[in-house]
């Protein structure tokens, strides 16, 4: 901790700051610049009482710790980029791989139909929520189980690994058995308890930002996948509420630098739910690859004007394998492949 103290401090409150980091139980070292005296106080943050309790005291300017709050999640840590296997894919890699498919899991049909196609356009996961977070108790929400069934067989039938969000602490054996990776999505974000029993599966966790959450608080909750003895997480940026309505998000791609540089864990860009329309799901997408996104969540439906959830911002088919191609070359153009 490094403990500043406020201008014109007498010896005497000084040394008063001094006595009582000691009885804190951290060793002192006093520096005294021209203007301003600052005191290092060195020790074991989690093993000793609180620094910050100098706070209250008058002569005291400042006090900012030295290691990060997100230990674990930090480069500190672990100053290499993390890679997650997702049911045989490697998030994290050179190759950014793209999980694509519909919002909801609606019928058979539909999935295995858009599951297929995404995986002839290049797609290396399939995503689609069978437990859905509805703005309203009257919307459709999702099939439940039977969405899980669905998934594992287009998964069967594709090869493709799973990627699905789960609604509570009681759904988190259910849908891990069924998937490969479990989302947690916005509105649960610092549910911290669910992410813990997310954790505890052991399976890989996606962690979407909370739409009115600061980078820092996404980190800390991402900290709670790995302090729980699971080291496979992923961030995802998918759009944060600000006073700009033209898009159903804003996607802050400004997260992503600011998240590669924090932490060695994956991060994935969703830009359907951040601009909340087809027509920008493809510029974003190649916004997200260009600064330095490892993964895209894509939502894909075979007819989007018909789709039971998210309908304006899904791409068809044909958008998605377009999109797919335009993106090789500015992959390739920041060293990454798809
Ligand atoms: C989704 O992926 O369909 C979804 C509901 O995501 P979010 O939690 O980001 O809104
Ligand atoms: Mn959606």
């Amino acid at each position: 901790m490094i403990v500043v103290l406020k201008n014109n401090v007498s010896p005497e409150e000084e040394n008063a700051v001094v006595e009582e980091i000691k009885k804190l139980g951290y060793q002192p070292h006093v520096m005294h610049g021209v203007a301003r005296t600052v005191i290092g106080a060195i020790g074991d943050e989690q093993s000793h009482r609180d620094l910050d309790v100098l706070n209250a005291w008058t002569q005291v300017e400042s006090v900012t710790p030295i290691q990060k709050r997100h230990k674990l999640v930090s480069r500190e840590a672990h100053p290499q980029n993390s890679t997650v296997n997702a049911g045989g894919v490697i998030v994290g890699g050179k190759k950014i791989q793209v999980m694509a498919g519909p919002c909801s899991v609606e019928s058979e049909e539909q999935l295995m139909k858009t599951a297929h196609a995404v995986k002839a356009a290049g797609a290396s996961m399939l995503r689609g929520g069978a437990f859905k977070p509805r703005t309203s108790p009257y919307e459709f929400q999702g099939l439940g189980e039977e969405g899980l069934k669905l998934l594992a067989k287009a998964r069967e039938e594709t090869g493709l690994p799973i990627v699905t969000e789960l609604l509570s602490q009681d759904q988190a054996e259910l849908v891990a058995e069924y998937s490969d990776m479990l989302q947690i999505g916005t509105r649960n974000a610092q549910n911290f308890q669910l992410i813990i029993a997310a954790a505890k599966t052991g399976k890989p966790v996606l962690l979407k930002r909370g739409m009115s959450m600061r980078i820092m608080e996404w980190l800390l909750a991402g900290e709670y996948v790995l302090a729980n003895c699971n080291p496979n997480l992923l961030f995802c940026e998918r759009g944060i509420r600000t006073f700009e309505d033209y898009t159903r998000n804003t996607l802050d791609l400004s997260a992503v630098a600011v998240v590669k540089a924090e932490s060695h864990c994956p991060i994935v860009v969703d830009p359907s739910q951040g601009c909340g329309k087809a027509s920008l799901v493809r510029s974003m997408c190649k916004g997200a690859v260009a600064v330095g996104a490892d993964a895209l969540l894509v939502e894909v439906h075979p007819n989007p004007t018909e789709a039971i959830s998210d309908a304006a911002q899904q791409i068809d088919l044909e958008g998605f394998a377009a999109l797919m191609d335009e993106l090789a070359p500015i992959a390739e153009s920041v060293g990454r492949e798809i």
